[in-house]
Parts: structure tokens; sequence; C-alpha cells
């Protein structure tokens, strides 16, 4: 089997040991807010159907909605939910930017 490591450190972690799984779903977010469009709406949903045609689905698929996982050692895990992008600030409020979170 192969052996789990730590994704941040790598440290080891041996059957049995502490872990912890980091879900991380991130999507995008809509405020409500259009931009004026400048021009024929029809032309430009046809246009926007024509990019959509030639790109991966799942590349779209990724830009709206991405789950990964990673599993990470206690230490790890500390830091992470301390703050998680190592910039020493602290917390949004959650409800103060979300757009229209269902
Ligand atoms: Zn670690």
């Amino acid at each position: 089997m192969k052996k789990l490591r730590c994704h941040s450190c790598g440290i080891e972690l041996p059957k049995g040991s502490l872990k912890y799984i980091l879900e991380i779903r991130s999507f995008a977010d809509f405020d409500g807010y259009l931009e004026e469009y400048d021009g024929d709406i029809e032309e430009g949903i046809n246009d926007l159907l024509d990019a959509m045609e030639s790109t991966d689905p799942k590349a779209i698929e990724d830009d709206v909605s991405k789950e990964q996982i990673f599993i990470l050692c206690k230490s790890c895990r500390d830091k992470f939910i301390n703050d998680p992008f190592q910039s020493g600030k602290a917390e949004v409020d959650g409800d103060e930017v979300k757009g229209t979170i269902h």
C-alpha cells in the first residue's frame, strides 16, 4: 500500500496515526450584478456558446466549482485552520462577502 504523507509538510502518516482530511470546495459567487453588455446580445450569446463548445467541459466545470481533498498532519492542520493562506489576517465574515449564497 502506498504510504500516506501530509500534503503540506510531507511527513509520513503511518497507519493509525492522527491525520486530518481537508476538503476544499471553491465555487464561483454571483453578486447579482451584471455588467451592461455593449452590442447585440444575441451575437454575444452565440460567441459565448461557440467559445464553450471549443472548451473542455471539465475546464468549464472547474471554473464554476471545484472540490479538492488533502490529507494533513495535526500540526499542518492546526496551522491551516488558524490562517489558511498564511496571510496573518483574520478571516472575513462570510455573510458580508458572499453574494447570493443559497
Ligand atoms: Zn504536515
